[in-house]
């Protein structure tokens, strides 16, 4: 029998406030459990605790979940439109992401167009959950490799591109991963514990934000989700500033994501950028400059420090480790993921 349309909102005005009443206890007992982990405690009671506390975070992502999914079929969704930068709006969601990403081991960066606009006006913080929980996705599913976010626009649109080396998606499990309590395989029930909402909230912000999602990629080749989103150029936006650069840079030991967001940011500064396994540096010609990453061996890093004045990339988390490559001879340090104008400004420092 059909479910009369009266009886489908209140089921869901329901289900909001029981999601919402839930959350008050939930949130009272992380928090005891957060003060409990602060004492002193047996290893053992430790564990016990610790494990508490991941479910207890689990059951509250789920929860906010499931009361953005019923407020949104519920009262509609507002959009409030702000002015914002499309690049840096990308950057901030990567930049609280990036150390879940760094904690698997897996790469993720920002690769911005060089005609993107710097600012546009649309519904910046509904964008921000879009980009939120695709940038979320990608880093949960992928084991190795890496997460590039790309940020392009035409006349009218800024798209924002996820790509990721994880599984792939098999193109006839794509249209209904966007209906809700729906998962690829059983096992993805399994990490982290998601119940499939993610991308059903996501296409509804899209579909009130007036824009479009697309997946591509191929089972075994990673992911790609390509969101479009109309926006409205900001007359008075800035000029692009000054940035100018000049000098012949070598990218060398930087995981791939990390090597284009880095070569897009210094070609659209000026520079020439070459890319090249380190024991070869010195027998291509004159470098001004070198980005090298510190997961590279220590042998290489000394070799060249010896070419040309070198940067080296690290993860926030192992700055603890800065004195050593200072004393290997390294001009420079950045950190991951990076931001356009920390590199500019150390590659003009150095
Ligand atoms: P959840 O992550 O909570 O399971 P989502 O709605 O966000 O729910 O995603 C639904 C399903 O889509 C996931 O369980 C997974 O099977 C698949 N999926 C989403 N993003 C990716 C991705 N980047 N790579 C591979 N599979 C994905």
């Amino acid at each position: 029998m059909e479910q009369k349309d009266s009886d489908i909102r209140a089921d869901k005005a329901f289900l909001a406030t029981a999601s919402h009443e839930i959350r008050t206890p939930l949130n009272g007992i992380l928090g005891m459990v957060s003060l409990l982990l602060e004492t002193n405690l047996e290893p053992a009671q430790r564990e016990y605790a610790e494990t508490i506390r991941q479910s207890g975070s689990r059951l509250l992502d789920l929860l906010n979940n499931v009361l953005d999914y019923a407020r949104m079929d519920a009262g509609g969704l507002e959009i409030e439109t702000s002015v914002f930068s499309p690049d840096l709006l990308a950057r901030e969601v990567v930049e609280l992401l990036s150390p879940r990403a760094h904690s698997k081991d897996i790469d993720i960066a920002v690769r911005t167009a060089a005609s993107a606009p710097r600012k546009v006006r649309a519904g910046a913080g509904r964008i921000r959950q879009v980009l939120f929980n695709l940038i979320g996705n990608a880093i949960k599913f992928t084991d190795q490799g890496g997460v590039l976010v790309d940020v392009a626009s035409s006349y009218g649109e800024i798209t924002y591109t996820i790509t990721d080396t994880g599984p792939g998606i098999a193109p006839e499990d794509r249209e209904r991963l966007f209906e809700a309590f729906r998962q690829s395989s059983a096992a993805d029930a399994q990490k982290d514990g998601g119940v499939g909402l993610g991308l059903a909230i996501v296409s509804r912000l899209i579909e009130a934000l007036g824009g479009q999602i697309y997946i591509t990629g191929s089972p075994g080749c990673g992911t790609a989700f390509h969101v479009t989103f109309p926006v409205e150029e900001d007359a008075n936006a800035l000029a692009p500033a000054n940035d100018a650069l000049s000098g012949r840079i070598l990218i060398t030991g930087l995981a791939p994501g990390t090597a284009l967001s880095a070569s897009s940011d210094l070609i659209s500064s000026g520079c020439a950028v070459v890319s090249e396994d380190p024991r070869n540096a010195g027998k291509i010609g004159r470098l001004s400059t070198i980005l090298a990453g510190a997961s590279l061996p220590t042998e290489d890093l000394q070799h060249l420090v010896g070419i040309a004045p070198t940067i080296v990339v690290l993860r926030p988390e192992d700055r603890g480790q800065l004195d050593d490559y200072m004393q290997m001879g390294c001009a420079g340090w950045l950190v991951r993921p990076l931001r356009p104008q920390s590199l500019i400004e150390r590659v003009r420092l150095v």
